[in-house]
């Protein structure tokens, strides 16, 4: 099991920037925090993700398409492997799960103190940890069947397929 201070722990990207205060206390990565009755604080969660989910991802807004011409496009971009596509309230993103190349195996970031801006905005206060990031979304098109459908449903002279 290792353990990683928490100026090693590596916090990444989402949405809302906010600051992340990080304690100087050893953290043990992986660890179960509830049977070991610690409770979970901002300061001392990423030291218990075990997935590092938010450096796992990259997601890129996108114009709200409207047109068929539009839904023949992201029905191309999500027949890719692992591009996906949603709408929150921020509007359109396409989802690249996609692990960041910094991100070592036991949840350190290779470049915690040069890592880019966004990486420093993000704040675990309520993040991937808490619950999946699709819990947020009003509408989520994880492959080509799902988004078809939708298309089939949006317009009712949807001649493909
Ligand atoms: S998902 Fe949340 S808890 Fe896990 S490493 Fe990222 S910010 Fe920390
Ligand atoms: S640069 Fe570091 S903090 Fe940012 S996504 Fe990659 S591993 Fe995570």
């Amino acid at each position: 099991m290792s353990v990683l201070t928490s100026s090693e722990i590596c916090p990444s990207p989402p949405n809302e920037p906010r600051p992340i205060t990080m304690t100087e206390q050893p953290l043990t990565f992986h660890a179960d925090a509830s049977s070991a009755g610690i409770e979970i604080t901002p300061e001392n969660k990423c030291g218990f993700c075990t997935n590092s989910k938010c450096c796992t991802y990259v997601t890129q807004e996108i114009d709200k398409p409207k047109s068929k011409y539009d839904f023949e496009h992201l029905l191309w971009q999500v027949s890719h492997e692992n591009v996906k596509a949603y709408k929150d309230e921020d509007g359109w993103f396409l989802l690249f799960e996609t692990r960041c190349t910094h991100l070592h195996p036991d949840g350190r970031c290779g470049i915690y103190d040069k890592r880019p801006e966004v990486c420093r905005e993000y704040s675990n206060d309520y993040c991937e940890f808490d619950a999946p990031a699709e819990d947020g979304f009003e509408l989520y098109f994880e492959d080509y069947a799902s988004l078809l459908k939708y298309c089939k449903k949006r317009f009712k002279k949807w001649k493909r397929g």
